[in-house]
């Protein structure tokens, strides 16, 4: 099932349309570290008690650093709410951490949106986009006109945040709270926190407004544009543009097993080490493919000449599960205890290679 619209996958979906299809299976990746310490840090802007969000998001050996990260954030960010602005304007609270959802056929705001933990969605109807506003705070400027702020922070470097007013997500966000402006409170870990702020008139929301119709109502019309934000893409390994990107990786990739030297470029490595991912699922995909194809009776000869076929193999085998299936509870309990005491368990340290 694809993944559900949002501003925070609106570049995306500006782009490219097929990873929003229902009938588009996705990948959903475990987020690394960076993407749980910034929900942290989020949740601590947010009034959650910054022990109780350590632990919710499993960043606990990052806790002072998040709390010396949030204080400085929320200094800065109070020195600009409190006046130290371009608009000159005392602001007040509006919304903090406040899901909402656009409806694209009558333009509305809807602010009641549940957020289901669990399959990381939010509750809308096909006709929805959602997202979260950090904070949308308003005040009057010195011409004497209310103005409506939509303010996102960001703990991470992974774009340039100085013209909010042309990042997707906060365009999106815009539209969805009518907002004046559009701001970035980028604190960087280990930086200085900035505020990068833009006005988003209602032209811009207009203009906006159309490009995420547009691109709303291509959803499940077979819809699809390659292009730099492929490398965002969590359909990316299903899609039939991917080839010529599997290519090139794959030449990379047989140069290095045929012994053509190791890569250089630390980058090259990382990015390796990503493709051998994608190639490990693309591999399991062939081989079921390959089987349910002799399965269902084809004769398929490789050019050795030998021919595929399914063949059964009788074994037996013991593991920690298959004890606790055959013996519930303590017995299971007990009869591991005993087999530990006999030698039959060994314990062994297992290293693996993980990006996080
Ligand atoms: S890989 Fe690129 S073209 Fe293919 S679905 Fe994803 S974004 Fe679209």
């Amino acid at each position: 099932m694809g993944i559900k619209p949002t501003a925070s996958v609106a570049y995306l979906l500006f782009n490219c349309q097929r990873p929003f299809d229902p009938l588009v299976e996705v990948e959903r990746d475990e987020p690394a570290v960076p993407m749980r310490y910034g929900s942290a840090f989020h949740a601590i802007m947010a009034g959650v008690a910054a022990e109780d969000a350590a632990m919710k998001f499993d960043v606990d050996p990052y806790l002072q650093e998040l709390i010396a990260h949030a204080e400085k954030a929320k200094a800065a960010l109070s020195l600009w709410l409190d006046g130290e602005n371009m608009f000159g304007a005392k602001f007040n609270l509006i919304a903090r951490e406040t899901p909402a959802a656009w409806d694209w056929v009558t333009l509305t705001r809807r602010d009641v949106v549940e957020f289901n933990e669990e399959s990381h969605t939010y509750d809308t109807t096909t006709y929805e986009i959602a997202g979260t506003a950090d904070l949308v705070v308003g005040g009057v400027d010195i011409n004497s006109n209310f103005v409506k702020v939509v303010i996102d922070y960001k703990t991470g470097d992974y774009e340039d945040y100085s013209r909010p007013d042309e990042l997707a997500q906060l365009r999106t966000l815009a539209v969805v709270w009518e907002a004046d402006a559009v701001a970035v409170l980028h604190t960087p870990r280990g930086g200085i926190p900035v505020m990068h702020v833009a006005r988003f008139d209602s032209l811009k929301r207009a203009a906006t407004s159309s490009l995420l119709i547009q691109s709303l109502n291509r959803i499940g019309d077979g819809s699809m544009r390659p292009g730099p934000h492929c490398k965002f893409c969590p359909a990316k390994s299903s899609c039939p543009t991917n080839n010529a990107e599997i290519v090139r990786e794959s030449n990379m990739l047989l140069r290095m097993a045929a012994g053509g030297g190791p890569l250089a470029n630390p980058v090259d490595k990382g990015a390796l080490n990503q493709f051998l991912q994608v190639f490990e699922g693309l591999r399991k995909q062939a081989k079921a493919a390959l089987r349910a194809d002799v399965q269902a009776g084809e004769i398929i000869l490789q050019p050795n000449g030998k021919q595929l076929q399914m063949a059964t193999k009788h074994v037996e085998r013991l593991s920690k599960a298959s004890v606790l299936r055959a013996l519930p509870g303590q017995a299971g309990e007990a009869k591991l205890d005993e087999l530990r005491a006999l030698g039959c368990l060994e314990m062994t340290a297992e290293e693996s290679m993980v990006a996080k």
